[in-house]
């Protein structure tokens, strides 16, 4: 729940839970909203609009979700109709990445560059492109799918089904992956003295934490992710020439004095000569927040 200045003054989270089916999700989406509102002492007559974020190509004029590779059973699914019906309030469906994109530059960037790519580095990557001032979502509402972008012709397997994409390099899925992997190769890491020999609690921090104390086994692992941030960094470079590179995503937001450097360090090396002059790489505060800024700020444009 966001107030007109876009501060955010109630929050709520819950699971998806899509196993349950397409008619649950959107039961707890709009239940979560509820929940939101409720904490900021409001009712739902007060909220001018909501602004939804869904991880696969979307219709934003119908605000149907197309396609959404991670939910079970989400193809051709009208959420923008089916939530006003229950919520009584304009309902926004854009892609995740694009909201996330929107949020940062709306509440980051000060200097409002025409051109900004966002790189969302977390359970896998997303991408939000920023052209000309507005999200840009393609002739099929798909672009942005830059943690698609094959990077290791002969690279480990991605979920999409291709090999190497940047995704399955460099995603925390892909860091916690190698870790795990490394540890069965006999490699040594403060990780299984903090958490145990399974690692089944690790998250983002956990391994900042392990990095600081001196453990070059995930320091190594953390600079290779990063390197290939860089690549990818530069091939989006080359490619659009954006103004500001946002990175944002929860490996970033607990990382970033660790991967910051290295993945400027290998855009410079990367990027064509002359293409980066003017470019500002820059790490995102919002985090996981991005998405939910965003929403907020698509409502209130297609609200005002
Ligand atoms: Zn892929």
């Amino acid at each position: 729940m966001f107030d007109h200045s876009l501060e955010c003054i109630g929050t709520s989270k819950l699971s998806t839970k899509s196993q349950r089916g397409v008619d649950q999700v959107v039961e707890r989406i709009a239940r979560c909203a509820q929940d939101a509102v409720d904490e900021a002492d409001l009712t739902f007559k007060q909220v001018a609009g909501v602004g939804i974020g869904a991880p696969g190509a979307v219709d934003f004029g119908s605000g149907t979700v197309i396609f959404a590779p991670n939910l079970e059973g989400w193809k051709e699914i009208p959420l923008k109709k089916e939530l006003e019906k229950v919520l009584g309030v304009p309902v926004f469906v854009e892609n995740d990445c694009n909201i996330s994109a929107l949020g940062v530059y709306a509440v980051e960037l000060k200097s409002k560059p025409r051109s900004m790519v966002g790189i969302f580095v977390g359970t896998g990557i997303g991408g939000g492109l920023i052209i000309d001032g507005e999200p840009y979502s393609g002739a099929g509402h798909t672009a942005g799918e830059i943690g698609h972008m094959v990077l290791e012709v002969n690279g480990p397997k991605c979920g999409c089904g291709n090999k190497g994409c940047f995704e399955a390099l460099a995603s925390r899925t892909a860091i916690f992956q190698q870790i795990k992997a490394g540890i069965k190769d006999g490699q040594k890491t403060l990780l299984t003295e903090m958490l145990g020999d399974d690692l089944t609690d690790l998250r983002s921090g956990d391994l900042r934490k392990a990095i600081r104390r001196g453990d070059k086994f995930v320091d190594r692992i953390i600079e290779s992710a990063s390197e290939y941030i860089g690549i990818a960094t530069a091939n989006l470079v080359n490619i659009l020439n954006p103004e500001v590179v946002v990175l944002g995503g929860g490996v970033i937001e607990a990382l970033a004095d660790e991967m910051m450097s290295v993945i400027i360090e290998t855009t410079k090396d990367y990027a064509m000569p002359g293409t980066l002059k003017g470019v500002e790489i820059i790490p995102s505060k919002l985090g996981d927040n991005a998405g939910i800024t965003g929403a907020a700020v698509l409502a209130r444009k297609e609200t005002k």
